[in-house]
């Protein structure tokens, strides 16, 4: 079950000796110093990690959506940071290639799969609504052919650093048929970048606040048609949620596998840890727990491929994952004892890493209602 094609084994494999050669090494010294991975995402680009399932003639990989979750996966074992900006970049480019007029495709999806672009951001989010994105406040009003942009956003990822970013606005009646899509490049006048959230975990991926103050666009800049913001939302949504299940299954088994190798070396009553059976029944719930969600990640991935429905199997794999992630870093942590509480071992930073996962593109309890929103349905 879930043979691999040659093309998906290729992009997994280039993924996990990336990962475990040159991201892995810096991972912690990225989030020490909180330093954007600005070299390492050229590379990724270079590898075609940056439209994995954006066609050829945009300069994607072309390589559908279960590779882009296997590679996924090995890259956010080797740092989480790196493979949050490469998940948000992938759903941006695979939106506007699905969304996007020629114009708009041509003019942005080769910068971020080529890596000209640092990054892209997808920016729904405001102060005062995240899970109630619905009721989000920020406008663009008419004014002649252009659109006059006023709101603010917050936690936009790679919002300081983004070629472009997709901005929701309200240009209609309240909820969610009011809302419309916007395209706005980084640098744009009237775009003003807040101070880096200093977060918890995922340190070197940059997640800023955004303003716009009479930020004007052209007609030109609306992605989809007015009024459509919100299903081109919650489409890339969907999307996004298999990538960041994807993430969520590649930190927790670097958590893992970090606790493995820490079981069978620590000694403690003339054994090493790794032969009572306390820590072996913690590693054989993790590991089945993250093979399983592996399996969701898969299923989800490879309906979304088949171009069917996924939005419960992505839910599903989101949640599942985020939560079986969090657990294999706690257990991670608890394998390590005292070591696992300091910075010398990477358990402390899989754990901080992993935490988010279960929060954003979706929380824990919104999967939940979209998964049950779902089933009631059938
Ligand atoms: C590191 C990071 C990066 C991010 N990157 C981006 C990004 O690039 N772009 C972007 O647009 N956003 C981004 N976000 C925002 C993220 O998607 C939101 O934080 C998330 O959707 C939750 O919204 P909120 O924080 O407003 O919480 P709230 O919606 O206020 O929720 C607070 C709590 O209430 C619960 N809750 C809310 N409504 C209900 C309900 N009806 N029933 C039961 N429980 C409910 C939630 O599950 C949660 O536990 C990012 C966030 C972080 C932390």
């Amino acid at each position: 079950m879930f043979e691999l094609t040659e093309a998906q084994q290729m992009v997994q494999q280039a993924a996990r000796s990336y990962a475990q050669k040159s991201l892995a090494p810096v991972a912690a010294a990225l989030d020490r110093e909180a330093r954007f991975p600005r070299a390492q995402l050229r590379e990724l680009a270079e590898l075609g990690l940056m439209g994995v399932n954006v066609p050829e003639e945009l300069g994607g990989a072309q390589a559908g959506a279960v590779s882009y979750v296997l590679a996924m996966m090995e890259i956010a074992q080797g740092c989480a940071s790196t493979a949050v900006t490469m998940a948000v970049n992938n759903m941006v480019a695979e939106t506007l290639v699905r969304f996007g007029t020629p114009e708009q495709k041509r003019r942005y999806v080769p910068e971020i799969t080529s890596g000209r672009f640092a990054a892209a951001s997808y920016a729904l989010s405001e102060p005062h609504s995240g899970s109630d994105a619905a009721s989000l406040r920020t406008s663009a009003r008419r004014d002649g052919d252009d659109w006059v942009l006023n709101g603010s956003k917050q936690w936009i990822t790679s919002g300081d650093q983004a070629g472009v970013i997709i901005v929701w606005a309200r240009t209609g009646v309240a909820g969610s048929k009011g809302i419309s899509c916007f395209l706005v490049e980084g640098g744009a006048r009237g775009l003003h970048v807040g101070k880096h959230e200093d977060k918890m975990g995922l340190r070197a991926s940059s997640t800023v606040p955004l303003t716009f103050e009479d930020l004007r666009l052209p007609a030109a800049a609306l992605l989809g048609a007015p009024g459509q913001g919100f299903h081109i939302a919650m489409a890339a949504l969907d999307g996004g949620r298999v990538g960041i299940a994807a993430q969520a299954v590649g930190i927790g088994e670097a958590a893992l596998a970090a606790a493995v190798r820490y079981a069978r070396d620590r000694q403690a009553f003339g054994q090493p840890i790794a032969n009572y059976q306390a820590i072996r029944f913690m590693i054989a719930d993790c590991a089945t727990e993250l093979d399983a969600a592996r399996l969701l990640v898969l299923r989800a991935a490879g309906l979304k491929e088949a171009g069917q429905p996924f939005t419960r199997e992505a839910s599903m794999a989101k949640v599942f994952a985020s939560e079986k992630a969090n657990k294999a870093c706690d257990v991670g942590v608890q394998i390590h004892g005292g070591y696992g509480y300091l910075d010398e071992f990477p358990a402390e930073r899989h754990y901080r890493d992993a935490r988010v996962t279960t929060i954003y593109e979706g929380t824990s309890e919104v999967q939940r209602f979209v998964i049950a929103r779902e089933v009631l349905k059938d």
